[in-house]
């Protein structure tokens, strides 16, 4: 029995024992069966209906204010492990491989859960994606015998400055040399990363959403609760609820990505931002086309900064050949989200991208097969917080390690996942070996010196520049200068350290202020509309379920957002999961209507709403989109 269903049973007995059945794990047997070789899903195409979820206020888990018999406080079932990682990305996985090559190696005991929201592991995992296998070679040093999905070498490198109608080549800055990368689909390199995690021990749990953190008396991290399941729209039980269950752990390690719903809340509990900036965020649009095989050249690698957006928009597009066998090409477009405009639609300047006429003859004749989109950080090494607090410490982008001029975090945050590992084992096995047979919380402060001494480090702050030298007067021209300034000669050793302005929320000017932008229509063929693309994402959440895309005022959208900004949430959002629609109940107004079921899980609403009004939390488990190589 692999040991994934040995967990999943595990997990199952716990349960069992407490009377009651595992709500999710038919999810969680599910990873055992995941094939790193998806075929080629051909995705509905039809347009998806709306539902109409009227926004409400956000709902504090207040269980001391329920009745005595209400289910909502039944018996809390527990588990114990020794770690628990929250998200099974390239970060969460790299820990969790770490932590058990290590504890195999010394023949101890040691158990390592992990937690992933989505049905199956890489199903929400979306990125470029040109890997560098500089912490995969530290990892797993026999990745290839072991079958890595690694199967398209870069060779070819082109950047690119557009206007509407000309490509015009720009010298390579050596940051982005792609030489020895790969280009990969993330999705399918974290299933595998999965198998190789299994294999060691690990237990993986799909479908389970982490949706609190869980603290000691001491206001140490104890560990996490997983969601609710069976509530119903309003938040009531239905027959089937069950209470979201307990981990208990000896150090929690955060691994959810970019702004993770969670990392929020330690990163403000423990105010980890106290000696660093806030983070700065861009959204990334993607996706993946089979194109004619004439056309398809595997391994080239295709960047490109100007059209379609104007020149004080930090935005950029990124294209892959890859999948020689498959003829795939990944295309996409990243825009800062501290972007000014509040007409801007992200997803539009990505869909006019593509009609580029370097761009458009590689399309034609091909068929998208995926779509998505997440954000990604842009901060840099002036916004890495503190990295660990008493019980747990933050991994991946979920801090924030993605070096932005290279457009490359996964590298970096498998690197911080095996770094923390290292350090988590360091202290479990140390008390549990004499010295240290206390009570006291864990804290990881040799992670956060071993971030210190790292190449994460290193090559976090030699780029440290670049990012802010995009927002001088010069605009993005300048930006680019300074970045091959910095990268070509002074190699991040410029005394300085530039600051980051503002957080991207309060970039919006009010639309008073701004020009509308006139966007073409989709073509159908090159170009799409929002809704035929969501549809190829897959995404699905369970009907009747509480929204998870909570307001903290109800009355902000209308009274703020829509008179002074004109509405900007139907524009970020990258699924058209917001509405400003007729309000039947008072005529000639408006009301903001949230689809939750479309929502893709890029969290840029978090990031972007004007007011900070909405708050991304983790819906029940196993819903989300469904990516395919992506
Ligand atoms: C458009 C785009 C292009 C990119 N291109 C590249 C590239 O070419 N090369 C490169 O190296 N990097 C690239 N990146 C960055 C790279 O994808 C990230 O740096 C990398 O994925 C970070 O890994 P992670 O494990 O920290 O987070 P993620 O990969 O985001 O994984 C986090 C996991 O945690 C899960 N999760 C989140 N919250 C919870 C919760 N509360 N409970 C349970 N599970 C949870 C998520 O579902 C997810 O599976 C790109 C990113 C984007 C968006
Ligand atoms: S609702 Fe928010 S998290 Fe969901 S897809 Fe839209 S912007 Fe992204």
């Amino acid at each position: 029995m692999s040991s994934l269903l040995r967990g999943a049973n595990r997990l199952r007995s716990t349960y069992a024992r407490r009377g009651a059945a595992a709500p999710l794990l038919a999810n969680a047997t599910r990873v055992s069966t995941h094939k790193v070789s998806l075929p080629i899903t051909t995705r509905l195409t039809t347009v998806r209906c709306l539902s109409t979820t009227q926004p409400r206020s956000i709902w504090i888990p207040n269980r001391e204010s329920l009745g005595e018999d209400d289910p909502r406080l039944s018996e809390q079932f527990e588990d114990e492990t020794d770690v628990v990682i929250v998200g099974a990305g390239p970060a969460g996985l790299s820990a969790a491989i770490r932590l058990k090559q290590l504890a195999n190696e010394a023949d101890k005991e040691l158990r390592v859960m992990v937690v992933e929201k989505a049905g199956e592991v890489g199903a929400h995992t979306l990125s470029g994606a040109v890997l560098e296998p500089r912490a995969l070679n530290e990892l797993i040093p026999d990745w290839q015998e072991r079958g890595a999905p690694l199967n398209t070498p870069v060779t070819s490198d082109n950047m690119r400055f557009l206007t509407s109608t000309m490509a015009i080549p720009l010298p390579h800055p050596p940051q982005m040399n792609n030489k020895g990368n790969y280009i990969v689909s993330l999705s399918n390199f974290v299933k595998w990363l999965g198998e190789q995690a299994e294999e060691l021990g690990v237990e993986i749990y799909p479908g389970f959403g982490g949706s609190e953190v869980r603290y000691n008396e001491d206001g140490s991290v104890a560990g996490i609760n997983l969601n609710d399941v069976g509530l119903d729209k309003n938040f009531e039980p239905k027959d089937m609820y069950e209470r979201g269950m307990a981990v208990k752990a000896k150090v929690t390690l955060f691994a959810e990505g970019c702004h993770g719903s969670l990392s929020k809340t330690v990163i403000n509990k423990f105010d980890l931002r106290k000696d660093s900036q806030h983070q700065k965020y861009g959204i990334g649009l993607k996706e993946v086309w089979e194109v004619d095989p004439a056309k398809h050249e595997p391994g080239t690698v295709i960047h490109s900064i100007g059209w379609p957006t104007d020149m004080n928009t930090y935005a950029g597009s990124f294209l892959y050949h890859f999948e020689p066998e498959k003829h795939l090409v990944a295309i996409g477009y990243v825009v800062g989200l501290d972007y000014e405009n509040p007409y801007l639609s992200p997803y539009k300047e990505f869909q006019r991208f593509k009609h580029h006429p370097s761009v458009a003859p590689l399309l034609e004749g091909g068929k998208c097969i995926s779509y998505g989109a997440r954000a990604i950080n842009e901060g840099g090494y002036q916004s890495i917080p503190k990295l660990a607090f008493p019980g747990g410490a933050l991994i991946g982008c979920s801090a924030g390690f993605l070096n932005l001029p290279k457009i490359k975090g996964t590298h970096t945050a498998m690197k911080s996942g095996m770094l923390a590992a290292e350090a988590a084992y360091e202290k479990i096995i140390g008390q549990g070996e004499g010295e240290a047979e206390t009570q006291e919380p864990i804290m990881l402060d040799n992670y956060e010196d071993s971030f210190k001494k790292s190449w994460v480090h290193d090559e976090l702050y030699a780029v440290r520049n670049c990012q802010p030298s995009f927002h001088t007067s010069l605009g993005l021209l300048g930006g680019v200068l300074y970045s091959g300034l910095t990268t070509m000669i002074t190699k991040g050793k410029e005394p300085w350290t530039f600051k980051h302005k503002k957080t991207d929320w309060e970039s919006l000017k009010p639309a008073a202020e701004s020009k509308p932008i006139d966007y073409p229509k989709p073509d159908g063929v090159i170009s799409f509309d929002l809704l035929t693309n969501v549809a190829r994402t897959g995404t699905n959440h369970a009907e009747n379920q509480p929204v998870h895309l909570r307001l903290r005022d109800k009355d902000v959208p209308v009274e703020r957002n829509l008179a002074v900004f004109d509405g900007p949430e139907n524009r970020f959002c990258p699924a058209g999961v917001y509405e400003y629609v007729e309000d039947e109940a008072n005529p000639g107004q408006k009301r903001l209507q949230i689809n939750s079921q479309n929502c893709i899980h890029c969290k840029t609403c978090d990031i972007k709403d004007p007011s900070q009004n909405i708050d991304w939390t983790v819906p029940e488990g196993g819903g989300g989109p469904q990516y395919v190589y992506t």
